[in-house]
């Protein structure tokens, strides 16, 4: 399988090999959790998803090792703590328990890792004492800095100057920095934070290390693959790239890949405009395949419009290969006597086209002309073919797994679950709880799974 990846850091599309076919090495920044996921949010791990699966079926399943962090530990986690009264981890870990279930939802198998920055403290402080002992990194009164002058390879990820990146930055003068574009390792703690003993004294560590420190303890000091949205190619990537590799003495990553922003209705999804769509409120109105085909309708690179539309032509692209695949069960021997659906029956053009740099339009393109051609078909042995061929197709890009009856049946009892989950929250608010269990014992015989969460109760189908 010839993939081909457009590197940031070369700026060119270039032929992928990993370092050892054997154990080829994943890593994607992953989710601040002190909320629930916006849609934009999903769109990188929707995406290297994909990647995920195209190289599992290169390299084989167990070949692929994939890392995608939680980061507990930041400003905005510390102040949502403050604000309750309660420890960081009370509000963490119900936003990773909710990421874990939206991105499920979304179709994204589990990485193979998935490191909490907390669990990774003491690695963290080994990278920074390495910085110290070779010249890259100074302790101050607030905590350790990394000396960007004193990287000569500073900036070569965003292509950016030291002078470029300071222009128009405030340069606070409070803090007890070297050079203004140093950026912070460790931070001495301050009272009612939490913090950690350190070589340094206690603290916290900056986000930038932690990833550095977590790359290194799941996959190792050089790694085939970065990713992460493109607005984390600075800082967030340039200054792994600096700490991890002043550290190491070593590349960190031979490919960076970035894909493209989320726009709502043509303006960027963002907290501060107020346009943020959350995964799971739009998972409640629209099954995830639909969510997640619509994430991929746009090359991962370009930027993406979400749209009502844009989810309408969504299902109804779901809708007609569904359709076909239905015709096909009801004209073979159907799902009883199918086998599961393999990678291998992926038709050559469907894989040509995921492994161009991820051209998941032009996947969609093949799925659509197989449908076409089985549409067209009266001959078994050929809708065969072509059942198999959209299934293994679809299992490389995480979709069409689904039984294409039920496909039909989703959607139409929408009204009616929903009238059930609010008559289980007026229960619970009257304290009601034999109503409120016999309502939720009512759903699951449905087929509906009810979470509690602080701000009201979601739905899921389940089985
Ligand atoms: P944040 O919660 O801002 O730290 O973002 C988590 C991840 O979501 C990062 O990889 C961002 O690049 C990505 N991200 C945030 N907003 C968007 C968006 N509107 N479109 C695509 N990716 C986004
Ligand atoms: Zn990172």
């Amino acid at each position: 399988m010839d993939i081909r990846l457009t590197n940031t850091l070369t700026r060119a599309k270039e032929r992928f090999a990993p370092a050892d076919p054997d154990r080829v090495t994943m890593y994607v920044c992953g989710p601040t959790v002190y909320n629930y996921a916006h849609i934009g949010n999903a769109r990188p791990p929707v995406v290297f998803d994909v990647l995920f699966r195209l190289l599992r079926a290169a390299y084989g399943d167990a070949h692929v090792l994939y890392a995608r962090n939680f980061t507990d530990v930041d400003d905005r986690i510390i102040a949502v703590a403050a604000e309750r009264g309660g420890s960081i981890a009370a509000v963490t870990a119900p936003f990773e328990q909710a990421y874990r279930e939206d991105m499920a939802a979304l179709g994204n198998l589990a990485p193979t890792f998935e490191p909490r920055a907390t669990e990774h403290i003491p690695g963290m402080c080994d990278v920074v004492s390495a910085l110290i002992g070779k010249g890259f990194a100074y302790q101050g009164d607030s905590g350790v800095w990394f000396s960007v002058p004193a990287d000569k390879g500073y900036g070569k990820l965003s292509n950016r100057s030291v002078d470029d990146m300071l222009s128009g930055t405030r340069v606070d003068a409070e803090e007890d920095k070297a050079h203004p574009a140093d950026f912070a390792l460790w931070k001495a703690a301050r009272p009612g934070e939490p913090s950690w003993p350190s070589p340094f004294g206690e603290g916290r560590p900056g986000w930038h290390i932690e990833c550095s420190a977590m790359i290194k303890a799941t996959l190792g000091d050089t790694i085939d693959i970065h990713g992460g949205g493109i607005d984390l190619v600075f800082p967030h990537h340039e200054n792994e790239i600096a700490q991890s590799e002043c550290a190491n003495g070593k590349p960190l990553a031979r490919f960076w890949l970035h894909n493209g922003f989320l726009d709502m209705e043509g303006e960027k999804m963002s907290k501060s405009l107020g346009n943020v769509v959350l995964a799971r409120e739009l998972l409640q109105d629209w099954p995830g395949e639909v969510l997640r085909w619509a994430l991929l309708s746009a090359h991962y690179r370009a930027p993406l419009d979400w749209t009502r539309a844009l989810l309408d032509q969504s299902k109804a692209a779901l809708d007609r290969l569904y359709t076909a695949l239905r015709r096909i069960d009801r004209e073979t021997a159907g799902a009883a006597a199918r086998p599961p659906a393999a990678v291998e029956d992926a038709p050559p053009e469907f894989v040509a086209a995921l492994s161009d740099d991820l051209n998941t339009p032009q996947a969609m393109a093949v799925l659509f002309a197989l449908a076409t051609e089985a549409n067209k078909s009266a001959d078994r042995a050929e809708l065969e073919r072509l059942g198999d061929a959209l299934r293994g197709a679809g299992l490389l890009m995480g979709v069409l797994q689904g039984d294409p009856e039920a496909w039909f049946r989703t959607g139409d009892d929408v009204d009616e679950i929903d009238a059930l989950v609010a008559e289980r929250v007026a229960a619970r608010a009257a304290r009601n709880w034999a109503e409120a269990d016999r309502l939720r014992a009512a759903l699951a015989a449905r087929g509906v799974e009810v979470m509690d969460n602080p701000g009201g109760s979601t739905w899921k189908r389940i089985g």
